[in-house]
């Protein structure tokens, strides 16, 4: 008796969309408009690491192009 596991292509659509908001929530750009300070974190915090500026950019890693 053995049966091949089904796999629906919706469970396969499902994953890819998880991977995509765990890059999503952990590879958060972030670009400071004042001082130029760039980093990568996990966090939304809107405030610059170096100089504690409101004015930052976020920017998600995963809508750049890989090439
Ligand atoms: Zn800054």
């Amino acid at each position: 008796m053995s049966e091949p596991t089904p796999k629906p292509d919706t469970s396969q659509i499902n994953e890819w969309r998880r991977k995509i908001e765990i890059a999503n929530h952990n590879n958060i750009f972030g670009h400071c408009r004042t001082c130029g300070y760039q980093w990568v974190d996990s966090s939304v915090d809107k405030t610059c690491p170096q100089c504690s500026s409101n004015d930052v950019e976020r920017i998600s890693c995963w809508q750049f192009p890989d090439e």
